[in-house]
């Protein structure tokens, strides 16, 4: 059982911030902005392009309002146009929206790839890594790592975004065991065991999946590793109560999910999702649209939908009314967990993963969140089977699900009518079940597929 602790409160990473109101920073916020669109203006031949379009220039946003009503400049696609375009034209790879000299570029890191080309989202010039350490620094020291101590980071490394956290975790004097999670779970736990980190970057899938590991390849269970703290990102996991739970008592101690530099969750035993501390670095979470109209809405306790990101104060790469595609979930009140009084968010999923069934949208992220309460009925692990491509489902639904070790089968449909009821109160929607043995179902090192696409 994890030892409680007093919940601290998260503050701003810049103190400033703690002293203001939420009026005062949006205000600050767009004094922030105008210069960052000034600058892109002045410094991007695609975001002056994107500028002359629709006939303004950056002079003429007045309020928050003028903004958010602009049209989308980037996504994915549109990104990896450019980079192509910047290449052939340019000698360089980074994009035409990019705002700095090739040459001033200290770090670029892509995201995984996982579908079509990888794109270096993450360029960054020494300016801008200094700047975005002090995010890391921020969050190591409320996670209580120290200068002098250990951590594991077990991400893919070499040129994924991962890697720039790297340098904040140097920064704040503490040393990074650096594991490619490539080399597989032996060789982390190896490392692990030999150097004793108080504290650990990794996915929340490979951090369960390293407790099922650890009895078998290091003789130990990963909660006599003596870790502190466990930071995840890149997955739902953390927002999942029983995963939380689960993980935190395996490890004897307190996971905090994470946003790269955008924020982390509290030190609490309840999720109260990514606390937004850094309101210089980006507009996040206030610019949303409607996940099907496209159109903006406006930010209230609760609200659900698709993030646009603007990156202020970035001079490389700055995101400028980009479309991510994630869904979140805003929360304006203070957090129940520890008080911060500034914005949180919970991812819900990505409007590419939504699910139209008989008319109501569905995340597999809220399916995974349902039936991860009937842990150890059943493992926790699931498929869900899509037979056309997405978003709409001809129901029902199928999802695959793993039944526990110790789960007796004459009582499987007793459990099967009650997990049905309770995707169908929650999620609003009633799946066909297809029973699987427990293991079955692949888990992935990095990032576990939530879909078996059969088209
Ligand atoms: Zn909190």
């Amino acid at each position: 059982m994890l030892t409680k602790v007093k919940t601290k409160k998260v503050q701003y990473a810049n103190p400033i911030f703690n002293r203001m109101s939420e009026e005062e920073i949006r205000e600050y916020q767009f004094v922030l902005l105008k210069k960052q669109l000034k600058y892109a203006y002045r410094n991007s031949e695609f975001y002056r392009e994107k500028f002359n379009e629709i006939g303004i220039r950056p002079e003429d946003i007045r309020t928050f309002e003028d903004y958010y009503k602009l049209p989308i400049f980037l996504n994915k696609t549109i990104e990896r146009a450019i980079q192509k375009e910047s290449m052939e034209r340019h000698g360089h790879p980074f994009g035409l929206h990019l705002c700095s000299s090739p040459d001033e570029v200290v770090f670029t890191g892509t995201t995984s790839g996982t579908s079509g080309n990888p794109t270096f989202t993450y360029t960054f010039t020494e300016e801008d890594i200094n700047f975005l350490n002090g995010f890391i620094a921020h969050m190591l020291d409320y996670g209580g790592v120290h200068a002098g101590e250990r951590l594991l980071f077990s991400h893919s490394l070499g040129i994924y975004a991962t890697s720039s956290i790297l340098w904040g975790i140097r920064s704040q004097g503490v040393l990074p065991i650096d594991v490619d999670v490539r080399a597989g779970s032996k060789m982390i736990l190896e490392y692990a065991k030999m150097t004793r980190p108080t504290a650990a970057m990794m996915t929340p899938s490979l951090a369960e999946h390293l407790i099922d590991k650890a009895p078998e390849l290091i003789g130990m269970n990963v909660g006599e590793l003596g870790l502190q703290a466990i930071f995840t990102v890149g997955e739902i996991g953390v927002g999942v109560p029983e995963i939380k739970k689960k993980i935190e008592d395996a490890y004897d101690c307190r996971i905090y999910d994470y946003l790269g530099e955008l924020g982390f969750s509290c030190d609490s035993d309840d999720y109260h999702g990514i606390h937004c501390v850094a309101p210089d670095l980006s507009l996040f979470p206030n610019d949303l649209i409607d996940p099907e109209t496209k159109q903006p809405i406006e930010v209230y306790d609760g609200v659900i939908g698709e993030l646009i990101a603007t990156e202020l104060t970035l001079k490389a790469l700055p995101r400028i009314r980009y479309s991510s595609g994630d869904i979140v979930q805003v929360f304006t009140s203070e957090c129940p967990g520890c008080g911060f009084q500034g914005r949180r968010v919970k991812f819900i999923g990505r409007s590419d993963d939504m699910l139209i069934i008989k008319g109501a949208n569905v995340y597999p992220s809220t399916i995974k969140q349902v039936i991860s309460n009937f842990i150890p009925e059943i493992t926790g692990e699931l498929r869900i089977v899509l037979n056309n491509p997405p978003p709409r489902v001809v129901p029902p639904l199928q999802i695959k699900l793993e039944y526990g070790e110790n789960s007796d089968s004459r009582k499987l449909a007793d459990l099967e009518r009650r997990i049905k009821n309770a995707l169908h109160s929650e999620a609003r929607m009633t799946p066909e079940i297809i029973w699987c043995a427990p293991g079955t179902l692949e888990k992935a090192l990095t990032k576990t597929p939530i879909f078996e696409k059969n088209y």
